[in-house]
């Protein structure tokens, strides 16, 4: 008798845009084949979890049949390009989804192996060289991330990702973006020679560039990156020991141009904007909260049912944020009534009505899904929040936004390093709280105290929040202000992360 193997399957969805099909299909297969879930991740991609395996080929023909694909979802590779799904900005949106769309055609790996062994297609006799002549015949030296941010929203959280582009708005016209490389967030506990680090922005380019700017900076990242070490595999370690100069320089002669100065830009914060916004051309758009990105019917709140019944009479398309969160997109005048009487329904209309640190919140797949964690995430974070929202009320916290990340594991697929208070899983019911994370996900954070189980975190973080309410400065950041006043020294960059 064979085990019972589940799987998970990621769909990669560029830029995060889905049509109301690829969403009922999406349902239909989580129903059919998965847990009767779905999961928005935080690089705007769907999962579906608890595939048993014998449904394992027939659920990616299916994907497939709806114009999606798991390829590059996962491996040494360039996976999701993510992308700022800001639809008020429409105008430098419709530019930049194009970017994120074109980089990810370019960058997917072009060998038939996926459709050979999934999609039962015929065997192509070619070498790997002819097949991918950007990866060649070994690939990358570990998995790549590339994002597409338009300022002020650092939503795609840039300083966690290989490679960002950062669109330069001038008179309401994308003039180019700024170039930034080398973030990331993967660690190993007790492992100091392994650290998160915030991206190098080494230069600017134009639109017309950005492609072959990122094919170039995967090409350096090939060619020099260490095939040594998967924990030293990253662009972060290839740019830190080499340093950003030599980056640059080395990325220039791969072009065979200079990228230009780096223009001014400035990120207020990488969180979500919920609620309804209508933008120039008079479309809505409405961003809903979903915690822990994880779409479910629960006894009271039929959310998934809720957006089945949307996506049917939507003629717009559904954006995944890469906050877990999903925006209902490109409503008209005509439309909007009947989405808003559904929102109603299914008890969806006041989502964004959370408090603001919930609604900052992230959390990973932990346990019982990711077989990497060490303690859980999505299904504890919610619990911890609410212990919080008490003192957040009783403070008169509760509308002053605090991100707040939780994962299962220090591979930081949450980017807890990020945020303003961080819990990493070491051990069941034991985490890591991490201090001091920028508020636009400028800055990295610390670790202030190790091995905390709930009646910890509570005791630890309660009077921190006390202090926060009543020595703040006039719009201080609860991460600004927690180095301010000593709880934990700044970190400047990845490397002295670990130095108290
Ligand atoms: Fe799994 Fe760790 Fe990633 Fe969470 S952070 S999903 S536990 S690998």
């Amino acid at each position: 008798l064979e085990k019972a193997f589940s799987f998970m399957i990621r769909i990669r969805v560029p830029g995060g845009v889905a049509t109301p099909k690829q969403w009922i299909e999406t349902d239909r297969m989580a129903d059919q084949f998965a847990n009767g879930t779905i999961k928005l991740t935080t690089r705007q991609a769907f999962q579906l979890h608890g595939i048993i395996k014998s449904n394992l080929k027939r659920t990616v023909k299916e994907i497939n049949d709806a114009a999606m694909d798991s390829i590059a979802a996962c491996g040494d590779v360039n996976r999701n390009v993510m992308c700022n799904p800001n639809p008020h900005l429409s105008e430098v949106h419709a530019e930049v989804l194009k970017l994120s769309e074109d980089i990810s055609r370019h960058l997917t790996p072009a060998t038939g192996a996926y459709h050979e062994i999934w999609l039962d297609g015929e065997k192509v006799e070619t070498s790997e060289e002819e097949v991918e002549p950007i990866y060649g015949k070994t690939y990358l030296p570990r998995k790549f991330k590339i994002t597409v941010a338009v300022p002020p929203s650092n939503d795609v959280d840039i300083h966690a990702n290989d490679l960002s582009f950062v669109a330069i708005v001038e008179d309401g016209k994308l003039v180019g973006y700024n170039v930034a490389v080398g973030g990331g967030m993967g660690t190993t506990h007790g492992d100091e020679k392994t650290f998160p680090r915030v991206a190098d922005i080494i230069g600017f380019c134009t639109p017309e560039q950005a492609v072959d700017v990122a094919e170039k900076v995967v090409l350096v990242q090939r060619d020099f990156g260490d095939r040594t070490n998967r924990k030293h595999a990253r662009l972060k370690y290839t740019i830190e020991d080499r340093g950003a100069d030599w980056f640059l320089a080395e990325l220039n002669k791969y072009l065979g141009y200079d990228l230009g100065p780096v223009r001014d830009f400035e990120f207020e914060d990488n969180g979500d904007r919920f609620g309804w916004v209508t933008d120039h051309r008079g479309n809505h758009h409405y961003t809903l909260f979903v915690e822990g990105g994880r779409v479910v019917d629960t006894p009271g709140y039929p959310m998934r049912e809720g957006l089945r019944e949307i996506a049917k009479v939507h003629g717009g398309d559904f954006r995944l944020t890469a906050n877990q969160n999903l925006i209902i997109a490109s409503i008209t005048d005509e439309e909007r009534p009947g989405i808003e009487a559904l929102l109603e329904k299914y008890g969806m209309s006041k989502s964004h009505e959370r408090s603001a640190m919930r609604l900052s919140s992230i959390a990973c797949v932990a346990l019982p899904t990711c077989a990497l964690a060490l303690a859980e995430a999505e299904r504890y974070l919610p619990t911890v929040i609410t212990d919080l929202e008490e003192k957040l009320e009783e403070l008169g916290l509760r509308h002053d936004a605090i991100t707040i990340r939780m994962t299962g594991c220090p591979n930081g697929c949450g980017r807890p390093f990020l945020a303003e208070i961080g819990f990493v899983g070491r051990g069941p019911n034991r985490y890591n709280l991490y201090l001091g994370g920028g508020f636009a996900g400028q800055r990295l954070n610390k670790l202030y105290r190790q091995d905390l189980d709930a009646a910890d975190i509570m005791s630890t973080l309660g009077p921190i929040l006390e202090h926060y309410a009543k020595d703040r400065e006039e719009g201080e950041r609860f991460g600004d202000f927690v180095i301010r006043t000593g709880y934990v020294e700044a970190t400047k960059q990845g490397a002295d992360f670990h130095e108290n």
